[in-house]
């Protein structure tokens, strides 16, 4: 099972419009930070993609792929990472920088021709319909043909979602005072946990996030904040939780990825942009 990065900054993003601090005017494009998603994906030998659906990369042909998040810049992190198809979709919570993109998935239904499976709990499904009337409230809508097909299924906390073969398990995770999503993904005996915007991690999800080959966890940046761990209360949760590997996602501007990744303890790293990491020792 791989995970790729396809952006891992805060709201914002890095550069920040308008800002001309030494990170944001960095070279280096591991400072280049979209807002945050991942794609999830694996090999499963009985998917068949068909003609006229087969995709450009004919790695896709043969993987299941599922998108957690749909940042406001989805688009340019498909076309960047050549993804052109979806199995399906998984939303962590609903506020804009993890959301906002979810109008770009048109095209994925559209690419696809059929309708694309949307994950999420009751009430962020009820604020996405508040977001995107056009969508979810068809009758609104004058041309279906550029409105993305989206069939929205519940998430219940603690409750396995079981997709081709990888089972998907919602926990509860404190955003602040917003509860929130985090997944742990199991696969061929392997398991992650994606656990972005998170402040607090309650003692019931912890048995979730054992026994994990990686961890992907909010590290937004040095200084306190009060609804994200910042970096020691990030390593602080690593060290507790004791992954095999761990990232840090959900970055600010207030460090590069080489002066943050000097200070993290071996076996942790910041994420970048783009970066594609493995569960599994022999599958690249
Ligand atoms: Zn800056
Ligand atoms: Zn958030
Ligand atoms: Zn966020």
């Amino acid at each position: 099972m791989k995970l790729h990065f396809l952006g891992t900054g805060t709201s914002a993003g890095v550069p920040m419009i308008g800002c001309t601090c030494p990170v944001c005017t960095s070279d280096d494009p591991r400072d280049q930070r979209d807002r945050c998603s991942v794609l999830i994906s694996w090999d499963d030998p009985g998917l068949r993609i068909d003609a006229p659906h087969r995709t450009l990369n004919p790695d896709q042909d043969r993987r299941r792929q599922v998108l957690i998040d749909t940042a406001p810049d989805l688009r340019h992190q498909a076309i960047r990472a050549g993804i052109s198809r979806l199995d399906a979709v998984m939303i962590t919570h609903a506020h804009v920088d993890h959301v906002f993109g979810l109008d770009d998935l048109r095209r994925f239904t559209a690419a696809m021709d059929g309708p694309l499976e949307v994950y999420a709990e009751p009430p962020v499904h009820d604020a996405l319909g508040r977001m995107f009337e056009h969508i979810f409230h068809r009758h609104r809508n004058v041309n279906d043909s550029f409105v993305a097909s989206l069939a929205p299924l519940a998430l219940t906390t603690g409750q396995p979602v079981r997709l081709y073969g990888t089972t998907f398990t919602p926990l509860r995770l404190m955003h602040g005072r917003l509860p929130i999503h985090g997944f742990r993904i199991d696969h061929g005996g392997t398991a992650l946990a994606y656990c972005t915007d998170v402040s607090s991690i309650p003692p019931e999800s912890r048995p979730l996030l054992s026994g994990l080959d990686i961890l992907v966890i909010d590290g937004l940046r040095a200084r306190h904040h009060p609804t994200h761990f910042n970096t020691d209360q990030a390593l602080e949760a690593i060290a507790d939780l004791k992954p095999r590997r761990a990232w840090l996602t959900h970055l600010t501007h207030d460090e590069s990825h080489r002066d943050l990744a000097a200070r993290l303890p071996s076996g942790v790293a910041p994420a970048y942009d783009g970066l594609v990491v493995s569960t599994g020792v022999s599958e690249g």
